[in-house]
């Protein structure tokens, strides 16, 4: 069975807006066992709407149409949908009672452009909306079936799993797509991709795509079964290729490399302090993204001026002065001190040049280090980071990560 998504908005044709609906969907119909073969994305035009809709009848057996159901001049979908099924709009009253009632609880009365929320196409079934005004409908078309949903993502979400997944399981037959996602650091795309690629050439009933995010390589691995089939070839797969990239991968089940982390350091009974001179702040904002980070997350220092490094990081002058802020010897007293001063197990640090002025011959722009330390042992790490100021400012967020899982798994 496949599906088409028609997402309906003129904003979504200007460079400010994207189109995530269609990925929420997507995901969503294809555990119903529905391939998403097409999507359109059309501005807020009948004619073209209406002519996409009918397009979209005759090739797929399920259309979700989402936007452009909002009560102003410019929200057209629900009369350019009645146009491309020629039936006819109607009121319904009872909806433009609850629609009143609604603007009521709210303490004011309702705009008379709202009325046209309570039209609906003839034969649909109506879809309650209780986290907004406009209402979705569910229509079937012959053999085909059409889901109108509004736009915005936090009234379209719960209203598809509410009251349009059971409609589309009922027509998926328990056909479904079974997903598997590796998350790979320390690692480039080509690296991974020529050591798993013989892998996967092995199981062609399994679809692979590898893609670089801010940080991971994601490993994405997808085998359609049948109603009661089990998913065998994706997860011998994705056994085969944990197998070979060893702890490279940090998570399966598509967490953050934070989470990882924050997991990590409460099983081992670690806190951690950190010092950020080039990322002011990145390190110990992804970490404390993650609820529940004050268990093992004390704190840090913004050390961007040597003052800093020196008064709160307890750095000696000296040492920066022989060796520079940006060293190895450093990194490792700003890993040391921002421990001490913080009491915590471990102390992270980066020092490092973002650019795109203060470069040398001996030390350029991207030049970074990282310092760890722990009750026993204090060690640095160095790389130069290619790119613009920012690019260098989260690629060094990331490397510090990185580090630190490298330690915890190594003292595990
Ligand atoms: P409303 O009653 O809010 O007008 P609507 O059904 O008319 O509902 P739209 O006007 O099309 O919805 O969209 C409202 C907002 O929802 C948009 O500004 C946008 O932020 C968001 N939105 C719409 N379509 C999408 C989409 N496909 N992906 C992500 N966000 C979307
Ligand atoms: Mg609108």
């Amino acid at each position: 069975m496949n599906a088409e998504i028609v997402a309906v908005g003129s904003e979504l044709l200007t460079p400010d807006h994207l189109d995530t609906n269609s990925l929420f969907l997507t995901g969503r119909l294809n555990e119903a066992g529905f391939e998403v073969h097409l999507k359109t994305i059309v501005g807020d035009s009948a004619h073209e709407i209406t002519e996409v809709v009918q397009a979209a009848l005759t090739r797929s057996d399920v259309v979700v149409i989402t936007g452009g159901l909002g009560p102003t001049e410019d929200d057209v979908t629900r009369q350019a949908v009645a146009e491309a099924l020629g039936r006819r709009l109607s009121l319904d009253a009872g909806l433009l009672e609850n629609l009143r009632r609604r603007f009521a609880g709210r303490g004011i009365p309702m705009p008379a452009i709202n009325d046209r929320q309570a039209f609906t196409i003839e034969g649909a079934e109506v879809l309650p909306n209780p986290n907004g005004s406009a209402p979705g409908m569910w229509i079937a078309e012959g053999t085909r079936h059409i889901a109108l949903m509004p736009g915005p993502p936090n009234e379209l979400k719960p209203m598809y799993d509410a009251q349009v997944a059971p409609r589309v399981a009922a027509l998926g037959g328990g056909r479904r797509v079974v997903r598997r996602a590796l998350r790979i650091i320390g690692m480039t795309e080509s690296e991974v991709d020529s050591i798993t690629a013989p892998i996967y050439s092995t199981c062609s009933s399994v679809q692979t795509t590898i893609l670089a995010s801010a940080g991971y390589i994601g490993l994405y691995m997808y085998q359609w079964v049948r109603s009661g089939e089990r998913p065998e070839q994706v997860d011998s797969l994705s056994q085969a290729i944990q197998a070979t990239l060893g702890d490279a991968v940090f998570t399966t089940s598509d967490e953050s490399l934070e989470e990882v982390l924050g997991r990590m350091l409460r099983e081992s009974g670690n806190t951690l302090a950190v010092a950020e001179s080039c990322t002011s702040g990145l390190i110990g904002m992804r970490l404390t993204g993650v609820p529940g980070s004050s268990d093992y997350f004390l704190g840090g220092v913004l050390c961007y001026s040597n003052k800093v490094k020196e008064h709160l990081c307890g750095v000696p002058a000296a040492l920066i002065q022989q060796h520079g802020a940006v060293s190895p010897e450093v990194a490792e007293a700003l890993a040391q001190g921002v421990r001490q001063a913080i009491g915590s197990s471990i102390g992270l640090s980066v020092t490092g040049i973002a650019g795109p002025g203060g470069g040398s011959a001996d030390k350029p722009v991207g030049l970074v280090y990282l310092g760890l330390a722990d009750a026993k042992t204090t060690t640095h790490a160095r790389r130069v980071i290619p790119g613009d100021r920012q690019t260098v400012r989260e690629r060094t967020a990331a490397f510090a990560l990185a580090l630190l899982r490298r330690r915890l798994l190594a003292t595990e």
